[in-house]
C-alpha cells in the first residue's frame, strides 16, 4: 500500500479526493531541511518517510512563488506562513502592486529500490531520459537527490499560476485564500476543484501516470 506521509490534513483530504482508496495517509513528521528548493526538501523527506514507514511513500512539499518578490516566500513558505501570517503577504504583496504568483508543488516518491531516479527537477517536458540512469548512479550530478549512496527518489513537479487578492473563501488551507486562479481562490473551491487545477493535482496527476506501470 502506497502511504502518503505528512501532518497537514488539507493535504490529505486534496491527494485522497485525487489517488481515493490506492493511498493511505501516514500522520508522520519527517525533518524539513532548510533548503533553497522544494525538491531538495521533498526528495529529504521522502527518504525519511521511507525510512520510518518502510514501504512505497509519497511526501509532498508546496510553496508560493511571487513574481515581483522574486519567488518569495518559495521554500520558506512554511516559515514566513508562521510567521508574518498569510494576510500579512497578501497584503504586502497587494501594496507593492506584486499580484502575480504561482504555487508549486513536488511529489518525492521512494520505495527504497532502484529505477531511474529523477536527475533533476523537471516539469517541462525536458526531462533528459538518456541521463537518468547514469544520474541515478551518481554520476551525472551533484543534486542531493541523486547522490551517490541515496535512496532514489522519483520527482513530479505542478505549478498553477494565479493572483494575490484579498482573503476570499473558507475552504482548503494555507495560503489559500489570498491565491485566485481564473476568478475563484483556492479557498472558494472544493477540494476536488481545487485538484482539477491546482499544483498539487498536476503532480498528483503525473505521479498516478508513472506510478500506474510502477
Ligand atoms: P509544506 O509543503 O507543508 O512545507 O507547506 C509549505 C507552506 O505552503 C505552508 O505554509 C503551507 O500552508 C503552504 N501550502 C502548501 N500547499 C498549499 C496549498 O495547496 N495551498 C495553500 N497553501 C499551501
Amino acid at each position: 500500500m502506497l502511504s502518503y506521509v505528512t501532518t497537514n490534513d488539507g493535504k490529505v483530504r486534496e491527494a485522497e479526493s485525487y489517488l481515493g482508496e490506492g493511498v493511505s495517509s501516514v500522520d508522520y513528521d519527517y525533518p524539513e531541511i532548510q533548503a533553497d528548493s522544494l525538491e531538495r526538501v521533498a526528495a529529504h523527506g521522502a527518504r525519511d518517510a521511507h525510512r520510518h514507514v518502510g514501504g512505497p511513500v509519497i511526501v509532498d512539499d508546496a510553496g508560493l512563488y511571487i513574481d515581483g518578490f522574486e519567488g518569495f516566500p518559495g521554500p520558506y513558505s512554511a516559515y514566513v506562513e508562521n510567521t508574518l501570517g498569510v494576510e500579512r503577504v497578501g497584503a504586502l504583496a497587494r501594496e507593492d502592486g506584486a499580484t502575480r504568483a504561482a504555487f508549486r508543488c513536488v511529489i518525492a516518491y521512494c520505495d527504497g529500490e532502484p529505477f531511474d531516479a529523477s536527475p533533476e527537477p523537471v516539469d517541462t517536458g525536458d526531462r533528459r531520459g538518456r541521463d537518468t540512469a547514469a544520474a541515478a548512479r551518481g554520476s551525472a550530478s551533484t543534486d542531493e537527490t541523486v547522490a551517490d549512496g541515496e535512496l532514489p527518489v522519483k520527482l513530479f513537479v505542478g505549478a498553477v499560476p494565479g493572483r494575490i487578492v484579498e482573503p476570499r473563501g473558507d475552504g482548503g488551507f494555507g495560503y489559500d485564500p489570498i491565491f485566485e486562479h481564473d476568478g475563484t481562490t483556492f479557498a472558494e473551491m472544493r477540494p476536488e476543484e481545487k485538484n482539477a487545477v491546482s499544483h498539487r493535482g498536476r503532480a498528483l496527476s503525473k505521479f498516478a501516470e508513472w506510478f500506474v506501470d510502477r
